[in-house]
């Protein structure tokens, strides 16, 4: 782990008492924030990407059109993928092997040597694509100081922090909890239980920020963890209601 540790500097320049009267009235004492369409736009930086490498590499004259390739080949298999991953059912390499390899699968002429040829042009682009969500850079400074913050995230080690590098967000962590590292991913509880482990809070000391209502708003909820669900979308929640909803990420800092 390359992360900077966070340093409690600000609690010099602050006086006791509001110290003190911090700690006795806030409700959570760390907050866990999700990356990917958390905190940077993962979804159009990842058809952008794509798009490069379908026109990089002339993908053109195996589909109709980047949008049938996309829709109907790449986004289906990524989707699938994930799935068995969060599942465990697939590992880390097999997931990072199969994305193109079962993309094109219908297409015996494409060799296996350019497959692997795109998925590594593919692994170098991506880790460099880290668009901001507006408002996230404003929530990370408006937490940072106030909280201690984790980011726990199913992302691979080598590629996440890389991405929080690109993205410019190395500062505001205080620690990283990768699905990757710990071996279990959201939803899974214990992903959540080596968070509360690595910020040594209690369940109920903690919330946890995402966009995923399988992976971060039911995984929380199952580990005892209040949760707030950044739903832009406005998505119905199925199973339960989560802690909080929001629609933009400026009004997490009326609830924290
Ligand atoms: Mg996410």
């Amino acid at each position: 782990m390359t992360l900077i540790r966070h340093t409690f500097d600000a609690g010099f320049l602050v006086p006791l008492q509001t110290l003190v009267q911090n700690a006795t009235t806030m409700k959570y004492s760390a907050i866990f924030i999700d990356f990917d369409d958390t905190l940077i736009d993962t979804i159009q930086d990842t058809q952008n990407t794509v798009e490069a490498i379908y026109t990089d590499h002339r993908l053109d004259s195996f589909f109709d059109s980047f949008e049938d390739y996309y829709e109907n080949f790449f986004r289906p298999n990524t989707i699938a993928i994930w799935h068995l991953y969060e599942q465990g059912l697939i590992t880390r390499d097999e997931l990072l092997g199969q994305r193109f390899r079962n993309t094109f699968k219908h297409l015996p002429e494409i060799e296996a040597e350019s497959i692997e040829k795109i998925n590594k042009d593919y692994l170098a682009r991506i880790v460099k694509a880290t668009t901001l969500l507006p408002e996230a850079k404003d929530l990370l400074d408006y937490l940072k100081g106030k909280y201690p913050l984790y980011m726990v995230s199913n992302g691979f080690a080598n590629m996440q922090y890389t991405k929080i590098e690109t993205a410019g967000l190395e500062g505001y962590f205080d620690g990283v909890v990768l699905s990757d590292e710990v071996g279990i991913s959201k939803p899974d509880r214990r992903i959540y239980e080596a968070a509360l482990a690595m910020a040594g809070v209690p369940a109920d000391k903690a919330i946890m920020i995402g966009d995923n209502y399988k992976t971060d708003i039911t995984g929380a909820h199952n580990a005892g963890i209040d949760q707030i669900w950044f739903n832009p979308r406005k998505i119905e929640a199925s199973a339960f209601e989560p802690t909080y909803m929001v629609d933009s990420l400026a009004a997490i800092q009326h609830i924290l």
